[in-house]
Order: structure tokens, then sequence, then C-alpha cells
């Protein structure tokens, strides 16, 4: 036991409250956890819907990140928190805009927390830029321009502290084509160290801060499966591995986490929204189009004119 540990017991001993900590992994699925989970996959999961309760809950009409985390981290749906998606654009008149923090319209838990006199941490939420001045530890979500914006953190420099713990923090992973035709049967290096650091960089906050309640959002589900979804209906299939190995990856970091913060924690793991396969969009658009009277083809069939335009598969 590391003194660190040490220290948080005694706090913890000290504490009318039990702390809470909410652990969002962003587009995770129980098509794909409860199976996992019954072939003894996930042990952490497993044991948490044991001694717990979860269930499928709605999601925000659009099923949007950014309007479902919103209401997730607010308690109010998206006509009182006013964020639907990352960008808007308000009239014809006025140019489209990427949407942050300071569009939302209701408090976060934690502003409320911190009004009240409790510690609390907060990272990676989506719509969480600019970093509120907490009463203990904020780092935005994929709203920040960058991990080097002004406003990305607060302390001001708490990704300098990161670093001198050895922590290189990781703001997010896009645009994985390349990275799948690469490393396509198991978890790509960049994930896994975006994970591997997020959870490192949660913890080291949690215990620097002593916070009564900390939340983190793992955005590597949502990233990996919009371009790993397996082919096959049978999540134990091949194509199924690397997203698997993610699902695994996380079950022993939320348990590395759930270690330090002591048992009488409450914990509550939530998802923003489901998912599924990537539909080609710009194969089915000229379909619906035509098929909804709202186009019409001057071209003998739909096919040919999608092959003209290469974009038929
Ligand atoms: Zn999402």
């Amino acid at each position: 036991m590391n003194a660190n540990n040490h220290m948080m017991q005694n706090d913890n001993a000290e504490r009318k409250t039990p702390r809470t900590i909410i652990i969002g992994l962003d587009g995770a699925t129980f098509d794909l956890i409860l199976p996992w989970s019954e072939a003894e996959y996930l042990p952490t999961l497993t044991r948490l819907m044991r001694n717990g309760a979860y269930g499928v809950l709605d999601s925000f009409p659009n099923m949007n990140s950014a309007a479902a985390w919103s209401s997730i981290v607010t308690g109010t749906n998206a006509g009182k928190h006013g964020i639907f998606d990352f960008g808007e654009q308000l009239n014809p008149s006025r140019p489209w805009h990427p949407v942050t923090a300071l569009d939302r319209h209701r408090n976060p838990f934690w502003r409320i927390l911190t009004t009240a006199g409790k510690r609390v941490g907060v990272m990676n939420v989506p719509i969480s830029y600019p970093a509120d001045a907490v009463n203990g530890f904020a780092v935005s979500g994929m709203d920040a321009p960058s991990i080097s914006s002004e406003g990305f953190a607060f302390p001001i420099n708490f990704l300098e502290q990161l670093r001198h713990a050895g922590i290189d923090y990781i703001l997010d992973v896009n645009q994985l084509d390349a990275v799948h035709e690469r490393e396509p049967n198991h978890i790509p290096t960049v994930v896994r160290a975006m994970v591997e650091a997020r959870t490192r960089a949660f913890l080291y906050g949690m215990e620097q801060f002593r916070c009564d309640v900390g939340m983190v959002v793992f955005i590597a589900t949502d990233r990996m499966q919009h371009y790993y979804w397996g082919t096959s209906e049978n999540p134990f299939d091949e194509s199924w591995t690397a997203l698997r190995e993610l699902y695994q990856l996380l079950d022993g970091r939320i348990a590395e986490i759930l270690a330090r913060v002591g048992e009488e924690t409450n914990v509550l793991i939530v998802s923003d929204h489901g998912f599924g396969p990537r539909r080609k969009a710009k194969n089915e658009v000229v379909v619906i189009l035509e098929k909804t009277g709202l186009m019409a083809l001057q071209h003998a069939s739909t096919n040919d004119t999608l092959l003209k335009h290469g974009l038929a598969t």
C-alpha cells in the first residue's frame, strides 16, 4: 500500500458521507457488455451489475454525445441546458460555431458541489470547455480546441503537474481509418495510451485534491466502435477481438479506480447512447431521396447512377 492510499483511507474514515465516482464509457452498449460479461471477460462490470442495479435508459432523441452528456451532468433536458450538438448555426445569417460549455444554460453538478464546499474532480466530459474553477480539478473534454488551449484544465498548471508525475495526458484520438488498416485485430497503441494516461491522471487528481466526488469519461469506446465494429452478429467472432480487448482494458482500469477509492464509494457507470454498425450514408442518401420522391434521377436505375458517381460499392 502506498502513502497516497493510506492517506485516502484515513480521509475516508473521517467522511460523514461516502464518496461518489461516476465513470462514463462513451457509446458503451449492453449489446456487447452482456454477452462478454456472461463469458467472464469483464469481471469488474459483472461484479458491479451483480451487486448493484443496471438497465437500458433512453438517450437524447438525436443520440448526440454533446446533448446526452450535458443532460447527464445537469439533470435537465436539452430544452433547458441548450446543448443539442457539437456545433450550431442559430440562424442562416450567422456563422456556424462550435458549441462549448459557454453555451450551456444550466449548472453541471460540479459547480453545485463547489458552491456547497465539496471537493470535486471532473475529467473529459464532452462539453466542459473551458474548465470550471472547481474546488478540486477539472480537465476539459473534446469541445476544447486542443490540449494546449487556454482554459483547458483547472488549476491552470494541472497538466504540468501530471507531466511531473510522468503522465502524458491525451485528449482524444480521431479518424481511426488508417490506424484500423494498420492494426485491425488489437487495440491500437494510441488508444491504449489514451486510456492508461486518463486513468492515471484521474487517480492522481482524485488523490491530490482529496475529492468527494469524481467523474471521468472514457471516449475510446465511441472512437473505436466507429471503425472496429465487428462484421458478424456473433460478438465472439474474430472481427470483434479488438473491441473486446478494449472493453477488457477498461474493465481492468475501472477495477483499478475502484480499488483506490475504497469500498464505501458509490459507483455509477454511465453511457450516453448505444451503438451499431456504421452504414455508408453516402450510398443511402440518394436512394432515400429518390424513394421519398424528393429527387428524380434521369438515368435508368439508381445503382447505375451511383456507379457513375463512384458512390456504389
Ligand atoms: Zn457519445
